[in-house]
C-alpha cells in the first residue's frame, strides 16, 4: 500500500518534488511529511493538535482567496492523515465521513 505518496501526512500539502519532503534525523528524506512539518526527524511544531492544524490550514487557504466553505472542507481533510490517526483505524474514527453525512 502506497496511497500516501505525494501528500504530507501532517498538513495534507501535495508534495510535487522530492526536495519538498522533510528529513529524518539520519539525513534521509522523509516519505511521509513535508519540509514545513518535519525536519531532522522531528515535527517543526510538535505540540500542535489537529484542531489547530485545521485552523492553520484553513487560514492559509483563505489568504489564497479560496472560498471559506471550500477551505473548511479541505482543511478538515487533515483529520484523516496519519499524524492524527495513531490508532491506525483512520476511516472508522474520522469525524467527517460519508457514513455520517449520507447523500
Ligand atoms: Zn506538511
Amino acid at each position: 500500500m502506497n496511497q500516501f505518496k505525494g501528500k504530507c501526512q501532517s498538513c495534507g500539502m501535495p508534495v510535487s518534488r522530492a526536495e519538498y519532503w522533510g528529513s529524518e534525523a539520519s539525513g534521509t528524506r522523509s516519505e511521509k511529511y513535508c519540509f514545513h512539518c518535519y525536519k531532522n526527524g522531528k515535527f517543526t511544531d510538535p505540540h500542535i493538535n489537529v484542531d489547530q492544524m485545521v485552523q492553520k490550514i484553513r487560514g492559509k487557504m483563505v489568504e489564497m482567496y479560496i472560498p471559506s466553505f471550500v477551505a473548511s472542507y479541505m482543511a478538515n481533510g487533515v483529520r484523516k492523515l496519519d499524524r492524527w490517526n495513531k490508532s491506525g483505524r483512520r476511516d472508522a474514527k474520522a469525524p467527517f465521513t460519508s457514513e455520517q453525512y449520507p447523500d
